[in-house]
């Protein structure tokens, strides 16, 4: 790979012509028409925080450098931006009045509202720009590496400059615009942003059974992304109408595992909603992330809902409360030992030979309070098994 310094762009040049795609939140060309700001590899912009994007144009305002640009050579005069995409995406958002800087007093300036001399400071600094040339692998193995500057790419960021290509184009088109009016309904299931790619990730590992990076593969030339969005949609229908309501912890569960575990059977949504309210609300239930999939399996899965037990105050409690009235009845104080025939009828239990056990257990509608517990030797509580 071929590799020339030039420091003889200024922001003038770069921003000529500069286009802000505000649906799809990007940049597009400069130089004239020369420079394609965001090829196809590259993430979305995602400066746009009034922070990082201020912090750009403060720099050069301060004369800061702004670090190191890489542009890809792709014709005669013409160019890609390799690394440099969210700087100079935020210069000519800002040239091209899309946001303001504070100044003195905290008055905003746009750039029509700055004195001439900055205005003129701002469009004469000279960037440092690598001009890169080489063959498609070179410069995207090359692009793997120089994941330095500023926020690293994320990992599906990363596979979708690997794999980039019309799948990849077409996928984010459906799942990576934040202005979508359907992320925020998706967002209720999937964690994470559209812009850094999650949804996009979720709707490729949804309908690849987690194999995101063969799917990539082998879709890379495909720019036909039914399979893929009907799957989605799929999923996320199936999950709305099982479940009419919707709860903060449903972000980010596996969901494309539950479906294919559990879409062929049918449930009446009303006695679902009642079964997951009542389960939200039950103070003894501490994971409430695994009551959906409780629920879908009929109830059954008490190890999902992560049952609070008897701490250790309520069993020194409920040992004392026992032992008192085993001694004065001469009988054993674990309650089952008493009513049998065995050796153990009369037998005093060290607390440390027992264990706390709910007498109606909790999946029968007993509750956790101390009321509901008693003190058995460790071998009848194994014996009863379903605390
Ligand atoms: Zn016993």
């Amino acid at each position: 790979m071929n590799v020339t310094l030039r420091t003889d762009f200024t922001v003038e040049q770069i921003c000529n012509g500069f286009i802000y795609n505000e649906f799809e939140g990007k940049g597009i060309n400069g130089l004239g028409g020369n420079l394609v700001i965001q090829p196809e590899y590259q993430r979305n912009y995602i400066y746009a925080d009034n922070k990082r994007d201020v912090g750009v144009i403060e720099s050069i305002l301060s004369g800061y450098p702004l670090g190191l640009i890489y542009f890809n050579k792709t014709g005669e005069n013409s160019y890609e931006v390799l690394d440099g995409q969210q700087r100079i995406t935020s210069i000519g958002r800002y040239v091209t009045n899309k946001f303001a800087i504070k100044g003195k007093n905290n008055i905003p300036y746009n750039f029509k509202g700055l004195p001439k001399d900055k205005q003129r400071k701002i469009l004469d600094t000279r960037l440092t720009v690598y001009i890169c040339e080489g063959s498609e692998t070179e410069i995207k193995e090359w692009f793997e590496t120089i994941n330095i500057v500023g926020v690293p790419l994320n990992e599906q960021e990363l596979l979708n400059a690997i794999y980039s290509g019309p799948f990849v184009t077409a996928m984010r088109s459906s799942f990576s615009n934040s202005n979508n009016p359907n992320v925020q309904k998706w967002g209720a299931y999937i964690k994470g942003s559209a812009n850094r790619q999650d949804i996009l990730r979720t709707a490729i590992k949804w309908v690849s059974k987690n194999k995101i990076n063969e799917y990539m593969n082998d879709n890379r030339n495909n720019g036909d992304i039914t399979p893929v969005i009907s799957y989605f949609n799929s999923v996320i229908d199936w999950v709305s109408s099982v479940f009419p309501d919707v709860y903060d912890d449903m972000q980010g569960l596996e969901w494309g595992d539950l479906y294919e575990k559990y879409h062929s059977q049918s449930y009446n949504p009303s006695t679902v909603a009642n079964q997951v309210k009542e389960l939200q609300q039950d103070y003894f239930v501490k994971n409430k992330k695994g009551i959906y999939e409780y629920v879908l399996g009929g109830c059954i899965e008490k190890k999902l809902l992560n049952i609070r037990i008897f701490d250790e105050p309520a069993k020194k409690t409920m040992y004392a409360r026992q032992t008192a009235y085993a001694e004065s009845n001469n009988i054993s104080n674990c309650p089952l030992c008493a009513i049998s025939e065995g050796n153990n009828s009369k037998k005093i239990w060290k607390s440390s030979d027992m264990d706390a056990d709910h007498v109606t257990a909790w999946s029968k509608g007993g509750s956790t309070d101390i009321s509901n517990g008693q003190m058995l030797c460790k071998s009848h509580n194994r014996a009863k098994g379903n605390s």
